[in-house]
């Protein structure tokens, strides 16, 4: 079994489109959307779910009012900004009534350690949900973070887990990961461990410099890369570019996709490219892909 990590130095290069596409041109697969923060393979995918999961990732802070004397310490040694107060006129106690805005804090428990009466419950926080689904293509992990939620990577980890479970329950040849963009805690998450990683980028000053920082990334993990160079005809010159830092930092460069604008159809009906019609955007898929197969075995000696 195989673990291919789909990434992208930032959003909005095509990585959920490629994704799309390999799980339509794979067999046996389980795929994960590990882009919890704002995950979008769902929506081509159109999952069905089966089991929906509370994600537990941190803790959080909660004044007991019934305990607390009105000191004010914790307010005092919160380093976050996370506690409030308000006068509270129809109280007869007296001082400041202090709150922590959920939000805002972010669980590091000192204001529990210091509060003199215990008034402060120190909880574990429900972050989000995660799900096990059902697609036409087969299994898929995909989880949904909540607003302002820490721990994304944690989440990562536990879907990747997940995945891995279901896959190895039924012997499938490929888990397919759609990872999240940039080089933060999720990416980091995703990669480590993986067998392959493909690096999706776009011909242009921002997307070389992206795709640089995940190729150190990649090395540092020591997980083989490769990539793909999308909408590849939009700036030649960058595109040579991208292929001449590829090849001297022994990246394996899969392929070019042309810019088509079938690949913004086929996204509003839900459909992947390669479902949906016969293009220059799918047949250059459709040789990256068979070239991916032939790295990825490559790379185990077969
Ligand atoms: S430190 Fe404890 S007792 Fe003092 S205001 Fe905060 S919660 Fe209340
Ligand atoms: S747990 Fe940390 S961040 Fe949250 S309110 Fe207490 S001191 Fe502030």
């Amino acid at each position: 079994m195989k673990e291919i990590v789909i990434i992208s130095g930032k959003g909005g290069t095509g990585k959920t489109s490629v994704t799309a596409a390999f799980a339509t041109l794979a067999k046996n697969l389980v795929l994960v959307d590990c882009d919890v923060d704002a995950a979008d393979l769902h929506l081509v995918l159109t999952p069905t779910i089966l089991e929906t999961h509370e994600f537990f990732g941190g803790k959080t802070a909660r004044i007991l009012q019934e305990h607390c004397t009105r000191c004010g310490l914790c307010f005092e040694v919160c380093r976050f900004h996370a506690i409030s107060y308000a006068c509270r006129h129809t109280d007869d106690r007296p001082g400041m009534v202090w709150t922590i805005a959920p939000v805002a804090c972010e669980g590091c428990g000192v204001c529990a350690n210091f509060c003199p009466r215990q008034a402060i419950a120190f909880e574990d926080a429900m972050n989000g949900y995660w799900y096990r689904s059902d697609t036409r293509v087969g299994p898929m992990v995909h989880a949904r973070l909540g607003v302002a939620e820490e721990n994304s990577g944690k989440l990562v980890t536990l879907i990747r887990r997940e995945a891995r479970a279901i896959a190895e329950a039924q012997e499938s040849e490929l888990i397919l990961v759609d990872g999240p963009p940039g080089i933060g805690c999720p990416v980091i998450a995703s990669l480590s461990g993986a067998d392959h990683v493909v690096i999706v980028t776009e011909p242009t000053v921002s997307g070389i410099h992206d795709l640089e920082r995940v190729v150190t990334l990649a090395a540092h993990f020591r997980v083989p890369a490769s990539v793909i160079i999308n909408k590849a005809d939009i700036n030649r010159d960058n595109a040579v570019k991208i292929v001449h830092y590829a090849l001297a930092h022994g990246v394996c460069v899969l392929g070019e996709i042309p810019y088509d604008p079938v690949v913004t159809q086929a996204q509003l009906v839900c459909q992947s490219i390669i479902e949906f019609s016969k293009s220059p955007a799918s047949e250059s898929l459709h040789t990256i892909w068979a070239r991916l197969h032939q790295q990825v075995m490559k790379e185990s000696g077969v």
